[in-house]
């Protein structure tokens, strides 16, 4: 830290993002990464002409993706609003929303405790209940902004419509902000709540279901007012937020919708015999609607599990924190990853690995 930093920022605790190593070939189950490359289309959009346009600046209104993306959600374009990565819409909701301060679960995504920080915001962190799931009951907070991942990480424990309609009901004047990173996997999107409810503002990322997590795509759906206010602070920070190759990838990924919903069944489906495995192995493992299952065993430490599945060559992710240090979150990838982390799982577990 320099002598030059502003006094806000001395004590900013920094969001740690899951591994990402370049020294070896690991079977990655720690980032909720999608097994499954963009379809012929996206990699056929990302073309030389695209390339030799990247002299020219990206379209700041982000047109055709928009134009896209308002059709497969039946809205129009002034409830779209997109972003380099959903991260960034989550940092300019807690920059836009929360004057009266913000909530979210206590276990939930590790972001959220840090942008509150990051802009001083006062904020309550709200325990889940004894099973991990979120209690609606406890968000009547009206005026503060509420964020809720829906489904919940890293948990993967879902929310219906009729919960967060009760929380839409509840808080008239808090912005509620639904971030669906993970609604692909077996959940059902509020999106269409935003036609009736001025204060839902729900976040979807390009990152999970659309295979898309190093191209940086996110996008907000809301009421104009709303999403107005998000554009307020985009072309007051960096209206060009997201480059050319990846609105020719996000435009042509929401085309080929049908490839990724059919690579979501699979994910699923794999989900369905991970979790059944890991039963069979004695886990106790949440029933999760995302892309990642989270599990714990009686017979080995959370920790423990992590290091050893990393000497084998699996990455899984560990949280310290200690409500949740038993647990493993482990990513679902393809058919044969997944039978491969079984069989590891099984030898750490006999002790022959
Ligand atoms: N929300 C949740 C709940 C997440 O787990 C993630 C991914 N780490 C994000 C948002 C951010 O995704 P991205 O910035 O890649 O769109």
């Amino acid at each position: 830290m320099s002598r030059f930093l502003k006094q806000q920022y001395l004590s900013l605790e920094a969001y740690t993002p899951g591994e990402q190593p370049r020294d070896k070939q690991y079977i990655k189950l720690n980032t909720n990464e999608s097994p499954f490359p963009p379809s012929e289309a996206v990699i056929n959009a990302v073309n030389a002409d695209e390339v030799r346009d990247l002299r020219l600046y990206s379209d700041p209104e982000c047109k055709a993706l928009k134009t896209a993306l308002a059709e497969l959600y039946e809205v129009s374009p002034n409830n779209i609003y997109l972003s380099n990565g959903s991260d960034d819409i989550l940092n300019f909701s807690f920059m836009a929303f929360s004057e009266n301060g913000v909530v979210f679960p206590e276990i939930s995504y590790g972001f959220y405790k840090v942008f509150a920080e990051l802009h001083n915001v006062s904020y309550t962190a709200i325990p889940l209940k004894d099973d991990f799931s979120i209690d609606p009951a406890d968000y009547n907070v009206n005026g503060r902004l509420i964020v809720i991942a829906n489904p919940n990480a890293p948990t993967g424990l879902c929310l219906d419509l009729g919960q967060i309609e009760g929380i839409l009901k509840a808080n008239p004047d808090s912005v509620v902000l639904i971030d669906e990173a993970y609604i692909d996997f077996g959940g059902e999107s509020c999106f269409k709540l935003t036609k009736q409810y001025k204060n839902l503002l729900v976040v979807g990322t390009f990152s999970k279901s659309r295979s898309m997590a190093g191209a940086r795509l996110g996008f907000a759906i809301a009421d104009e007012e709303l999403i107005s206010d998000l554009e307020r602070i985009k072309y007051s920070t960096n209206p060009y937020n997201i480059n050319r190759l990846t609105l020719a990838a996000g435009t042509a990924a929401v085309k080929d919708n049908g490839y990724y919903m059919d690579n979501c069944r699979k994910i699923i489906q794999n989900r369905e015999y991970t979790t059944l495995e890991l039963e069979k192995l004695g886990f106790f493992v949440l029933p999760s609607k995302a892309n990642f299952v989270f599990a714990k065993s009686e017979k080995i430490g959370g920790e423990e599990l992590y290091l050893k599945l990393k000497a084998n060559g699996i990455l899984v992710r560990h949280f310290k924190t200690e409500k949740i240090k038993d647990f493993n979150r482990i990513t679902i990838g393809s058919k044969e990853e997944m039978e491969k982390f079984i069989e590891v799982t099984t030898k750490i577990l006999e002790g022959t690995l």
